[in-house]
């Protein structure tokens, strides 16, 4: 999942025109035959918008919307649960259409992790040989709740998505090789050097996943 914080302010036309779009909305619910939930203006806005929240990516899944599929207008809360919120700004997520059909209008009750108030990543962990994402062991149960249900409503153990976290897994070993392979090894000398080392660098990420291991082995 993308972290996605809404560091911008929602676009001016949708709160000119969010109360007449979601009126619009409603009258055409449970229209037979049934009819668009939102006219194309409002559509090209909200895609406007979303895809700056999540760097082009959906907040799901993190494929590239460009490159492998149209960038979808997602509801967080469905917008047939709560039809009031149908074009509320802090309820619309850009996703792939694998990702929102999946989700479809599930009532998730707020179990999903909603990436732009809450950061997903500590949520998760991703076996490093198949792909898949468990909850981190780290979670209490009531936090592995929600990582489980966001994995199964998105479906987010998509063969497809399994590879390409291992390949970019390869990229990572590859990029960094032997330093790697000593982070790895708890009998490094030295360790704090190299930890150091990366955070002047900048990879603060890496020497606190190095950090984390050693706690681990000593526990
Ligand atoms: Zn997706």
């Amino acid at each position: 999942m993308v972290h996605a914080p809404r560091t911008f302010p929602p676009p001016p036309q949708l709160v000119k025109h969010s109360k007449k779009w979601t009126l619009r909305f409603q009258a055409v619910l449970n229209a037979n035959p049934p009819r668009d939930w939102a006219t194309p203006q409002a559509k090209k806005v909200l895609r406007a918008a979303l895809r700056e929240l999540a760097h082009g990516k959906c907040v799901y899944c993190e494929s590239a919307l460009e490159v492998t599929t149209y960038l979808e207008i997602e509801h967080y809360v469905a917008k047939t649960v709560n039809s009031d919120l149908a074009f509320e700004w802090t309820n619309l997520l850009p996703a792939c259409r694998l990702c929102n059909n999946a989700k479809g209008e599930q009532d998730h009750k707020g179990a999903l992790l909603k990436p732009d108030a809450e950061d997903p990543e500590p949520y998760f962990w991703i076996h490093p040989d198949t792909g898949k994402l468990e909850p981190h062991p780290r979670l209490d149960e009531a936090h592995a709740h929600r990582a489980k249900e966001t994995i199964r409503i998105c479906d987010l153990q998509r063969p497809a998505l399994c590879t390409k976290r291992v390949e970019m897994l390869m990229r990572v070993l590859r990029a960094t090789g032997s330093l790697w392979k000593e982070l790895c090894d708890p009998r490094t000398e030295y360790k704090p050097v190299l930890r150091h080392a990366l955070e002047i660098r900048g990879q603060h990420a890496l020497a606190e996943y190095d950090r984390e291991r050693f706690r681990s082995a000593t526990l």
